[in-house]
């Protein structure tokens, strides 16, 4: 590694920090406890008032960047911006989230700094010396480890996976702005419409209800989300279910959705095909209800009730309404 330093990428959503940046700053105090964190935060105008969070989170100095070029995320004008931090702070190590920001800027950062990327890492250890980076390959079913011998390391971690430091508001930093010189943008966005569902964010929710196409219609929802509301968690669906059109496709978690760690997943009509299992698999504790006592499902679950998802659900809602009550 270059120097001790190491810079952590912020993801600002909606006019607040995106909790994955938290565990990114925890990321970065696990690569080296006593490394001098950086945090970098962009956007087009209040991300300064932002920055004091990254500071109690952990990091030592945040650099800001305000920039009209940056109302919303584009490679053209992020990548070159926080290139120029990589190099006038001379950082070692670059860490970020492994979302879906994460994984479109850190290539294209690594290939202009001519460094190498270590992606969706979700551990992270010293072994015999060295920072060993643990992340999941073939869809889950296994995981290879890997260190970095020399030069940048650049690493995105996956949601849900390291815990963030506590957050302590004594913790003082430095917070100071750079101005950049963006080129023309060719790609204006316009406006983002998020298509997923109110509330919390499937792939930061603690709790993930999910329903496939057992749930049967668009509907069959309903309870799914009830309970999902009441354990403050978020809707996921098999393909299976986006594909019958019971819900929308930003619900989609698997290989081809989203990869999900939550600490609890709840799976509701759904067969456990490996696709689907790709992007649940890692969950902390996972539930599944489904009829067909051979679903495959079954064999990765930790808690398994064979019944009908209709009689099921409306039982665990009453269960948990109780236990909020007595609570
Ligand atoms: C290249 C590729 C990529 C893919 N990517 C993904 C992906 O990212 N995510 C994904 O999910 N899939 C993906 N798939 C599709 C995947 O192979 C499966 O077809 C899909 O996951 C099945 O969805 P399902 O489990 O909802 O439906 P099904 O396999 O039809 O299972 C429905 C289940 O519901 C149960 N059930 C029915 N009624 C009830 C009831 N009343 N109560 C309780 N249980 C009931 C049934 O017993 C059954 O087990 C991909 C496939 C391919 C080829």
């Amino acid at each position: 590694m270059m120097s001790d330093k190491i810079l952590v990428i912020g993801e600002i959503r909606d006019g607040a920090i995106r909790n994955v940046t938290f565990e990114a700053i925890a990321a970065a105090k696990k690569i080296k406890e006593d490394a001098e964190i950086i945090g970098v935060l962009c956007g087009s105008e209040k991300v300064e008032e932002l920055a004091q969070e990254l500071v109690h989170y952990g990091v030592h100095k945040v650099v800001v960047i305000e920039n009209d070029k940056m109302k919303a995320y584009t490679s053209e004008a992020f990548v070159p911006a926080i290139e120029e931090v990589v190099r006038a702070e001379e950082v070692g190590s670059v860490v970020m989230g492994h979302t879906a920001i994460g994984k479109d800027l850190t290539p294209k950062l690594a290939s202009r700094l001519d460094a190498g990327l270590i992606s969706d890492v979700v551990e992270i250890d010293h072994i015999g010396g060295n920072v060993v980076f643990t992340r999941p390959i073939y869809s889950g079913k296994a995981f290879e480890r890997k260190i970095v011998t020399e030069g940048l390391l650049l690493a995105t971690v996956r949601p849900n996976n390291l815990k963030a430091l506590e957050k302590d508001t004594s913790r003082q930093g430095a917070v100071i702005k750079l101005e950049v010189e963006l080129p023309d943008l060719r790609t204006i966005i316009k406006d983002v419409i998020r298509k997923s569902t109110e509330g919390i964010d499937l792939s930061e929710a603690k709790v993930v209800v999910a329903g496939g196409r057992g749930v049967k219609s668009k509907d069959g929802f309903a309870p799914l989300y009830q309970l999902a509301q009441l354990l403050g968690g978020a809707v996921g669906a098999s393909r299976g279910a986006c594909d019958a059109d019971y819900c929308d496709y930003s619900l989609q978690i698997g290989q081809t959705g989203k990869v999900v760690t939550p600490d609890l997943y709840i799976a509701c009509g759904i067969s456990g095909a490996i696709q689907h299992l790709a992007g649940m698999s890692n969950s902390k504790v996972i539930v599944a209800i489904n009829k067909d006592p051979e679903a495959n499902i079954f064999n990765i679950a930790d808690y398994g009730i064979v019944g009908d998802l209709f009689e099921v659900l409306p039982l665990l809602i009453e269960e948990v309404k109780q236990l909020k009550v007595e609570a």
